[in-house]
Formats: C-alpha cells, sequence, structure tokens
C-alpha cells in the first residue's frame, strides 16, 4: 500500500483553540504525523511526496475569493495596525441566508468573519502551506487510484472535512476528501465518501449536498450535543438534485461497537446500493476509546474489524487521513484500520 505524505504539512503548529468560549492547548498537533507514521511505517509500503497541487485542482470545491483569503491572509492581517498576532474574526457574516444576502467586505477583518467558521481554525504564517500540502497528498493519493492502485492512504494534516467551499473550521482549510472525490467524478468515476470520523463532515455534506453524482455518507457522535452541532441530523438527506444522496448516519455519545457496525451496515447498503466506482474513506480515528475528544469507544482490534467490513465493497480505495488526536494507541488504530482494509 503507497502512503502519500507531504513534510510541509508539519509547519502548521498552532499552540490553541477556543473551546467553551476558552482557549486551550489544540489536539490537531504536528505531533499527530510522527504517532501516523508509525503506525504507516509498522505495515510497511514506500512513503511518496506528492508534487505541488495546480489551483485548478482546489478550485474544484473552493471558491475562488476562498483560495484567494487564504493565500493572502497571514501577509494582509500583519499589516492591520493594533492587531493581534494572530487572525481572530471578530464580526460574523452570519444569516447568509437572509434578504438582502451579506455583502462581501474588501476589509481582511470583514472576510475573517466570512472564512473562519469557528473558533477552531487558526492560521499562522505556515497555514496555507500546510494546508495546500495536505491537499496535494490527498489529489496525489487519487491520481494513484486512478493509475491502478487499490487501496492508497493520503496522510492529510490538517485534516479537512470540516471545510465547506468558502469557510474554515474545525482544525480544516480545504477539504481534501473532497477535493479527491472531485478529481474521481472528473475522470468519469462514480465516487462515495464514507466518513468515519465521530465528528460529522459537515463541509464534505455541504459540498455535495446538491449532487447525485458523488453519495456522502457519514457515521458519527449525534450533533445535538457534540461538534459541529449545527449538521449531521438525520433529515439532512440532500436538496435538488442531490435529494436522496446525503445518509447521516448519528449515534449516541460512548457508542461501542455493536451499534456502530449496525450503521456500519446502513452505510455500506447504501454504498452498494449506489454502486460507486470508487469509494473516499474519510478516516477519522477519533471514534477511538482513548481518543480525547471521547465521542465514541471502539478498540484497536475493532478498527481492523471496521476496515475488513469496509473491504468488503471490494472497491478501489482513497483513505483520506480526517481527525484522530493524540493517545497512547493513535499509530496502532491506524495500522488496524489500514490492515482490516487491505484485508
Ligand atoms: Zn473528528
Amino acid at each position: 500500500m503507497i502512503t502519500v505524505f507531504d513534510p510541509l504539512q508539519a509547519t502548521h503548529a498552532p499552540r490553541e483553540f477556543i473551546v467553551s468560549g476558552r482557549p486551550q492547548p489544540i489536539p490537531e498537533t504536528p505531533e499527530r504525523i510522527t504517532m501516523l507514521l508509525a503506525g504507516v511505517h509498522r505495515l510497511g509500503g514506500p512513503v511518496v511526496t506528492p508534487p505541488n497541487l495546480p489551483e485548478v485542482a482546489l478550485a474544484l470545491v473552493h471558491d475562488p475569493r476562498y483560495l484567494r483569503f487564504l493565500a493572502t491572509l497571514w501577509d494582509r492581517w500583519q499589516r492591520l495596525p493594533d492587531a493581534a498576532p494572530t487572525p481572530v474574526p471578530n464580526v460574523f457574516a452570519l444569516g447568509r441566508a437572509s434578504l438582502p444576502p451579506p455583502a462581501y467586505p474588501d476589509s481582511v477583518v470583514g472576510q475573517c468573519g466570512w472564512h473562519l467558521g469557528d473558533g477552531s481554525c487558526p492560521v499562522m504564517a505556515q497555514t496555507h502551506q500546510a494546508a495546500l500540502a495536505s491537499a496535494a497528498s490527498a489529489a496525489h493519493g487519487a491520481q494513484l487510484v486512478l493509475d491502478g492502485e487499490r487501496v492508497v492512504y493520503a496522510l492529510c494534516r490538517p485534516p479537512g472535512h470540516h471545510a465547506a467551499a468558502d469557510l474554515a473550521a474545525g482544525f480544516c482549510y480545504f477539504n481534501n476528501s473532497a477535493i479527491a472525490a472531485a478529481l474521481f467524478t472528473q475522470a468519469g468515476r462514480r465516487t462515495a465518501i464514507l466518513d468515519i470520523d465521530v465528528h460529522h463532515g459537515n463541509g464534505t455534506q455541504a459540498i455535495f449536498y446538491d449532487r447525485a453524482d458523488v453519495l456522502t455518507v457519514s457515521i458519527h457522535a449525534h450533533p445535538s450535543r457534540f461538534y459541529p452541532f449545527f449538521w449531521g441530523y438525520a433529515d439532512e438527506q440532500g436538496r435538488a438534485a442531490g435529494e436522496g444522496f446525503n445518509l447521516n448516519l448519528p449515534l449516541e455519545r460512548g457508542a461501542t461497537l455493536t451499534p456502530y457496525e449496525s450503521a456500519l451496515g446502513v452505510a455500506l447498503q447504501r454504498i452498494a446500493d449506489f454502486a460507486p466506482d470508487v469509494l473516499v474513506l474519510a478516516a477519522g480515528l477519533d471514534i477511538a476509546e482513548d481518543d480525547p475528544f471521547r465521542g465514541f469507544a471502539i478498540t484497536t482490534p475493532e478498527f481492523a474489524a471496521i476496515g475488513r467490513r469496509i473491504a468488503g465493497l471490494q472497491l478501489p480505495m482513497l483513505v483520506v487521513q480526517e481527525g484522530g488526536y493524540p493517545s497512547p494507541n493513535l499509530g496502532r488504530n491506524l495500522e488496524s484500520l489500514l490492515g482490516g482494509l487491505l484485508s
């Protein structure tokens, strides 16, 4: 199995995010890379560095204004008089569906309120290059699958599934899984995305919500009392042409393998009915029992069982790293999942 990884991803190293109204140490650290790579190395197989990502690949899912914003934000923020050291929104373009719709401002402060969706997308000088390296890893992984590889693992960090077309949120800047799916569909492959991260993949859902050519399925902790709070409910099924092509399977907090496997069975049946050519597995490892977010209670050997069930689809597959935070078993959990997927 080939792993795609770009060391530039490690340069994004914020210290804090805001949770329950307070700055706290951020768990989305470069240390995750070391732990995940340890799992990859135990499993074996080459680790390749992706080529630079052309902007047209980002533009398949992201708004041009958002791409410009992320590319220029750091320098523009540094020129602000009396500003905090790092960009923080203090205004919010809420009610975008209201009439009249809000106008897009020139001010970098105003644009932060437009594009930074919550308190967990800190931007540093290196954030843009690290997010590009992460997206490039997913895109190159997609190309390797198109070239005939059966299972490819894209070690993507920062993660991507909370990023929407024009919004960073939840540690995510570019939506790596969505970019990979868009590249597959551009190549004529019918594509399904299965998101097993403990948090609902709201960015991915939003990007494909109106589309019937990409099926999005997410199994996650119920959002009523868990991030991302506003999306991830079972009645979100897609819209217009996309009606019926989004499936959310929320489970109660603390779910063990038994309820997880019944949701997974529903997810896999829906994917089989869709009859895709290729699967993007948005692989959050934060369903683990020892993950700091304490959403679900999946053990290390159970990751292999989940991987074997997904492998039963017998589809070419790009595995895109999403969440999964420092814990003693993070690398082992990845190794276990990938081992099951390769069985
Ligand atoms: Zn997560």
